[in-house]
């Protein structure tokens, strides 16, 4: 009972140390006290970038306590009025801080500017065309400003070496600048040169291009577009360039070269007969006795050779029982017109292919074997200089054989001649020489009228009649044109 009542009537221990507490607490507030600091927050002036949201450092105000700092308080006052970002330029803030009923102000420098670049953006074509020769649509660029807004109009393009660079700036003087690389893999077809680009190709009179072919990638055929500069002199050896371009409709080009080598034709050597030889020849038929000619021809088995023109179109028949019968048809010229023939490298050519055509025509093949009008020596060519010479070359380095003549008949003589002075002049130069071309003309009738007997004395003297052949010994003559 007594310790009860002792319980009772006294506080126990736990209700005195909260009570010693209480006391402490009290004691330590009413001694702690306050102090107020207050701080601009941020620097007094900055910068803010136009448009962005301007976070206000501002102003704080802590109140804190002397010993101890459980009831701290920390507030922050903003500037007055709300800074807008919109507006460029220098802009004072101001901050009222009230403590205690007094004011205080401070006062913040806000500068809005702009050093944001545009920015530039390319907006891909929707359609854009598949197309090289129709154009590739650009693309559109854009440029925007925060400040100056749409730039697109102030964009400059500038083509640079595999790529095209866009740039702007804004009235600040903010630069912005995008490159779009030009590709060039996929985007531009290629000129393919039929041959490649070194390409040999043996002398002859006329230039064979050897062709091109281009396809767009969208898979049109380009090529009849593409045009050809340069040029080559198909029957003069040498080292030619062709340039090939193609141009689309926004003036891109596309360009291939080829190197064309003229080179010479292969040529056999001549090849001089162990046996006493004579190669009869005949210029300037078929004519009236051309037939009466191979007649004896054939009696006797001789075969001979032929430089025809197409002076009697009548007696081209004599051209395919000539090459039927084993003799060498060749060519001697189409017009047999000195100043004609002779007048230029490409007249001679054209009367050339004409022969050359006619013989095909009625011999089913075409011939190397050719004979000057008037010998490779002639002077008759003089009024055009050097024009032998060049012909010479030129046909040679083609792979045609000339061939002139060491034993003339007499027969081209303008005045008629007997029958039996040809014959002499025949044997008697058939009888120096081992290998003997003798020229004789078969529109002359007293010179067609020699040949029994100028056969009869070959035979009888050890001779053997052959055709020209591309290896038979030319009789080449000094060119003195
Ligand atoms: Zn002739």
């Amino acid at each position: 009972m007594r310790k009860r009542r002792k319980r009772r009537n006294g506080p126990g221990p736990i209700l005195l140390l909260f009570m010693a507490l209480s006391l402490g607490f009290a004691l330590l507030f009413a001694l702690n006290g306050q102090e107020t600091k207050i701080a601009m927050l941020g620097p007094e002036d900055m910068d803010v970038e136009f448009g962005s949201e301007f976070k206000d450092p501002c102003v704080e105000i802590r109140r804190v306590g002397k010993l101890v700092h459980l009831t701290d308080k920390t507030e922050l006052v903003p500037a007055t009025a709300r800074l807008s970002t919109d507006t460029l330029g220098r802009f004072k803030l101001e901050y009222v801080v009230s403590d205690q009923g007094e004011e205080q102000r401070f006062y913040r420098y806000v500068n809005v500017v702009d050093t944001t670049a545009p920015e530039l953006v390319l907006i891909e074509p929707v359609n854009a065309s598949g197309s090289w020769m129709a154009g590739f649509s650009e693309p559109e660029v854009r440029a925007t400003d925060l400040v100056d807004g749409d730039l697109s109009d102030r964009v400059k393009t500038s083509y640079q070496e595999g790529k095209i660079v866009y740039s702007v700036s804004d009235s600040h003087g903010n630069e912005a600048s995008l490159e779009r690389k030009i590709s060039r893999d996929g985007s531009e077809p290629e000129i393919l040169l039929n041959g490649g680009s070194d390409y040999r190709f043996p002398a002859a009179m006329d230039w064979v291009e050897p062709g091109w072919y281009v396809t767009d990638i969208d898979g049109t055929d380009l090529s009849d577009r593409v045009s050809v500069s340069g040029s080559v002199i198909p029957y003069k050896l040498g080292t030619y360039t062709l340039t090939y371009t193609l141009t689309n409709d926004q003036g891109g080009t596309l360009r291939a070269e080829r190197k064309v080598q003229v080179v010479a034709a292969e040529r056999k050597e001549a090849v001089i007969p162990e046996q006493k030889t004579i190669y009869l020849t005949f210029d300037d038929g078929p004519g009236p006795y051309t037939n009466e000619l191979l007649d004896v021809l054939a009696e006797y088995g001789v075969k001979a050779t032929f430089f025809i023109t197409g002076a009697y179109p009548e007696y081209f028949d004599c051209i395919r029982r000539a090459a039927e019968e084993g003799h060498t048809v060749a060519v001697h010229t189409y017009t047999h017109n000195y100043r004609q023939i002779y007048g230029s490298v490409q007249a001679y050519f054209e009367d050339f292919k004409a022969c050359e055509e006619l013989i095909y025509e009625y011999t089913g093949s075409y011939t190397k074997l050719f004979r000057f009008p008037g010998g490779s020596s002639n002077t008759v060519s003089s009024f055009n200089p050097g024009i032998m010479g060049a012909l010479a070359t030129y046909m040679r380095d083609m792979g045609y054989y000339y061939f002139d003549w060491n034993v003339s008949s007499g027969d081209a003589k303008l005045v008629q001649i007997p029958s039996y002075e040809v014959y002499r002049n025949v044997i008697n130069g058939c009888a120096q020489y081992d290998t003997n071309v003798v020229l004789q003309h078969d529109v002359k009738d007293f010179s067609v009228r020699a040949v029994r007997d100028i056969i009869e004395w070959g035979q009888a003297n050890g001779y053997q009649f052959l055709p020209l052949q591309e290896d038979s010994y030319g009789a080449r003559h000094s060119i003195f044109n």
